[in-house]
């Protein structure tokens, strides 16, 4: 009795460390910077969220599946590190679309949260993303490990003033964080045991969510635009091997065509047809666009 009543102090012990979101931007890196974080957290169970961007995504593929398969979450960190609030609603979306794009075709997740180069974003950004099915996260610690006039050591102060519920903000990319990784070595040695490393929540990634990025392109279609291909079914109709007739029948009607409208529904067909479309560029609709926002389409 004894034995197990410790046994649980312990499990309620373990719960009680205080939990720290350690978060990687900029990369994945074009040096093996993001694998030897990778190791590191590894060796310390630790879990942590890499805001890479659409560009390092699309030069780094195997490097997006290493971190996922490691139990890590992926946000996106746009496609060019842009200052998004400069920009137009359209190319806002671009940016956020095709690191989305990208890292889904290099076999990532569908993302569930967004984080602003710079923390440069507003309300209309936070919109945007928001229709996309993407959360803003920001962060609580700001190492500014990317600054070369910042000491090793002041990163290290840094560090060490993570509490519960810290966002700790590094960088793996996209190159030569060499330093980055040093200090953060000694630093998760130093304080082994002391917290727990998880993903951040709002970047978790989740099954029901798979099809909310793509949405916007496949939903936001008006009576006015039109299609050549059509991957709608009666969710009444659905069913497994339907599912996949449908997008059976489609894809010659797309690979006939330098550009294809496609439209697609929220059900069953929606994960088959975007595993199929991996190769293609998919973008979104400049006609949506136009209108400022998604709309569902008028003749369903
Ligand atoms: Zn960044």
């Amino acid at each position: 009795m004894c034995a197990l009543f410790s046994a649980i102090s312990q499990a309620d012990g373990l719960k009680k460390k205080p939990v720290v979101y350690l978060t990687f931007d900029d990369g994945p890196s074009s040096d093996l910077v993001t694998e030897m974080v990778l190791n590191v957290l590894a060796k310390h169970d630790a879990k942590a969220t890499f805001f890479v961007t659409g560009a390092r995504a699309r030069a780094n593929p195997e490097k997006i599946r290493k971190i996922v398969d490691a139990g890590h979450a992926v946000g996106n960190h746009t496609y060019s590190h842009s200052h998004l609030t400069s920009l137009f609603d359209h190319e806002v979306a671009k940016e956020l679309n095709e690191t989305s794009r990208y890292v889904y075709a290099a076999g990532g997740p569908t993302m569930t949260c967004f984080r602003a180069p710079f923390g440069n974003t507003n309300q209309r950004v936070n919109d945007i993303a928001m229709r996309m099915g993407m959360h803003k996260v920001g962060w609580s610690i700001d190492t500014r490990d990317w600054d070369v006039f910042v000491d090793p050591e002041q990163i290290a102060i840094q560090l060490e003033d993570s509490q519960n519920g810290s966002i700790v903000l590094m960088h793996d990319g996209p190159q030569s964080r060499w330093r980055t990784l040093e200090v953060f070595t000694r630093w998760i040695e130093d304080t082994a045991g002391t917290y727990s490393f998880e993903v951040l929540p709002e970047c978790a990634h989740r099954a029901e969510t798979y099809a909310s990025v793509d949405l916007p392109i496949a939903t936001g279609i008006s009576a006015d635009v039109g299609f050549v291909a059509d991957a709608y079914i009666s969710e009444a109709y659905v069913s497994e091997p339907m599912a996949q007739n449908v997008v059976a029948d489609l894809l010659p009607e797309v690979a006939k065509r330098p550009l294809a409208v496609v439209t697609a529904h929220d059900d069953l067909t929606l994960p088959k047809l975007l595993e199929k479309l991996r190769s293609y560029e998919i973008s979104l609709l400049p006609e949506v666009v136009a209108q400022n926002g998604v709309k569902k389409p008028a003749q369903f």
